[in-house]
Order: C-alpha cells, then sequence, then structure tokens
C-alpha cells in the first residue's frame, strides 16, 4: 500500500463543485494545500463520480469540517489507501491505440509506435475524457476521416472537447480552420492545451479570428464568447444523449447554412430521441456509424 488514500463517491455535478470549493476554503483556513479533486460524468449514473487523492492518510477532522461545509454529512463515500502502483500509468494502458481513418491515437507511453502515413496523434487523457469512450471517439473520428475528403469547412466548434482530440483531428485535416473547442469541465481544457503543444496544433486566443484553435469553458452554448465565434460550418458533439437533446436548438443555431454536424456520445437505442429534435428544426441526416452499442450521427442544416 502507498501513502495516497482516495476519498470516493457520487454526487450530483453542483455538489462536486461545492464540495470542491469547501475542499479548498478549509485547507486555506488551517495553512493546508488542498488535496486534488477531480470528478467526471458516468455513463449510465446521472451522478458524477467524485474523487479525493490525499497524498496521506487524511485527519478525520478534516473531512468532516468540508463535508459540513459542503452539507455532505449523509454522503456516501468511501475512503481507502490507494494500492501502491502508479495507477497514471496503470490507467493509461487502458488506453490502447485507436486506429479510425486516417487517424492514429496514442498516449505517450506508446509513443514509439507512431505510424508513417497517419495523422498521429498523441492524446494522454489524464483526468480529462474519462474511461470507456473510445468507440464514440472513434466513430467520430471515422466520421471527420470520411468528410475529409469532400468538405472544406472554415471553421468547426468541438462542443465538449474532452481531450481535444476531435478538434487536433479536424486541424490537422484543415489547417486553415478555426476552431472553438470547448468544454464543461475547465480539466479538460487545461488537458487540450497541452495536447495541443504535444501535437504542434496552433491555438489562439478566442475573437482574434483567423486559424488556430480557441479554448472555452462553457456549458454547451452558454458563454458571450461564442458570440463573435458563430456560426460554424462543422460542429462535433460527443456528450451524452441528455444534453444532445438539450442543446438541439442552440447547437442548430450556431450551425452555418450547408453546415455539418456529427452528433456522439448516444447508444444505438437513444437514436430516435437525439435525432428527432434536430430534424424538427430541419436538419437532415446523412448517416451513422455504429461501434458496438455506441452510435455517432451525421447531419446537415439545409
Ligand atoms: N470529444 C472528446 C471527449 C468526449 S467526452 C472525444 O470525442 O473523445 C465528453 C466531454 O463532454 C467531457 O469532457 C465532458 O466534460 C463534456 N461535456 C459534457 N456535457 C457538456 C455540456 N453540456 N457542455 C459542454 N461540455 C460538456
Amino acid at each position: 500500500m502507498s501513502d495516497i488514500w482516495c476519498l470516493s463517491g457520487d454526487l450530483e455535478v453542483e455538489k462536486a463543485r461545492l464540495l470542491e470549493a469547501c475542499l479548498e476554503m478549509v485547507a486555506d483556513e488551517r495553512g493546508e494545500f488542498a488535496p486534488t479533486i477531480s470528478y467526471f460524468e458516468q455513463r449510465d449514473n446521472p451522478l458524477w463520480c467524485v474523487e479525493i487523492f490525499f497524498p496521506e492518510a487524511p485527519a478525520n477532522d478534516f473531512v468532516a469540517a468540508v463535508l459540513a461545509r459542503a452539507s455532505l454529512q449523509d454522503w456516501d463515500y468511501t475512503l481507502n489507501p490507494v494500492e501502491d502502483k502508479d495507477w497514471v500509468s496503470e490507467s493509461q494502458k487502458l488506453l490502447a491505440p485507436v486506429e479510425a481513418g486516417r487517424f492514429f491515437v496514442f498516449g505517450s507511453h506508446d509513443a514509439d509506435k507512431a505510424k508513417d502515413g497517419a495523422i498521429n496523434l498523441q492524446i494522454d487523457a489524464g483526468q480529462a475524457f474519462g474511461t470507456g469512450k473510445h468507440e464514440t471517439t472513434a466513430a467520430c473520428l471515422e466520421v471527420i476521416d470520411a468528410l475529409a475528403d469532400d468538405l472544406s469547412p472554415a471553421s468547426m466548434l468541438d462542443l465538449g472537447t474532452g481531450s481535444g482530440v476531435l478538434a487536433l483531428a479536424g486541424q490537422k485535416v484543415w489547417p486553415e480552420m478555426r476552431i472553438v473547442a470547448s468544454d464543461i469541465d475547465p480539466i479538460a481544457i487545461e488537458v487540450t492545451e497541452i495536447n495541443i503543444k504535444v501535437n504542434k496544433g496552433v491555438g489562439r486566443d478566442i475573437e482574434t479570428g483567423g486559424k488556430g484553435m480557441a479554448l472555452v469553458v462553457a456549458e454547451g452554448l452558454d458563454a458571450p464568447a461564442f458570440d463573435g465565434e458563430k456560426p460554424f460550418d462543422l460542429i462535433t458533439a460527443n456528450i451524452l444523449a441528455a444534453p444532445l437533446i438539450e442543446l438541439a436548438e442552440d447547437i442548430t443555431d450556431a450551425l452555418s447554412a450547408d453546415g455539418t454536424l456529427v452528433l456522439s456520445g448516444l447508444l444505438v437505442t437513444q437514436e430516435k430521441e437525439v435525432l428527432e429534435p434536430y430534424l424538427d428544426r430541419g436538419l437532415v441526416s446523412l448517416g451513422r456509424v455504429e461501434k458496438g452499442e455506441w452510435l455517432a450521427l451525421t447531419l446537415r442544416k439545409p
């Protein structure tokens, strides 16, 4: 066993954010460094998974004070020492290289595996991205690969960019493109910033126009930053079915006339309910890529 301890449990995202703030506040008051907290969406659970990593067994009164501050005294969490192994590299081993069309995506632990003739993307997901999403990412990459031959979009929005992988794939295929990569999770945006550098991508500030990728932390399209950037010729949104349905109006509005939309993160069984609000708004369906139980849909705004 190592000295690292992990406190984890499921929470609503608002509660997770509150917990993060309380953690910092209480640590600050005690003149201590706040332990690392991360939280991520889960596929089959409306609650987010929260993990707090302590460099040593946490003091009981510290944990109690944080939970009391966040009104989470009744929270059903677990607190255990982390097994003594390099858990970051362990988790990255799970991220086997993904080959999709012309793209080859691998973690830094596989950097020697870069493939000749492919568009290589080195993506260390770290705290962004989560797990179990390979199929949806691969499906979106296949769609981008298929679009690459007939499309030359001037602008792209990658909504829910996670590690930045789809935005980077877009930039490699269409280097002149103006791109916005957004995520509700600030950690995803930090990770994307690193991945732009690692992959020699081109960044830019929001609203400066021109080619390059600007980064925005926002829930859906709810940020003033989008006003000067809309509309987009290509939008990719690999999130979950529920936010895709909720965002149908905003996403459709943000799409250029003749623009292309790639929706993913939905299960095959959710196809109808996700498509409907988009078809109702006049988009036409161009195709679907199925990967296991996951689906990516391509639509166009006529
Ligand atoms: N685009 C990446 C990551 C997909 S994971 C890929 O294809 O691999 C989904 C990402 O969407 C997560 O990073 C999550 O934080 C983000 N997300 C979920 N709901 C969102 C919303 N309403 N607005 C913006 N981002 C959202």
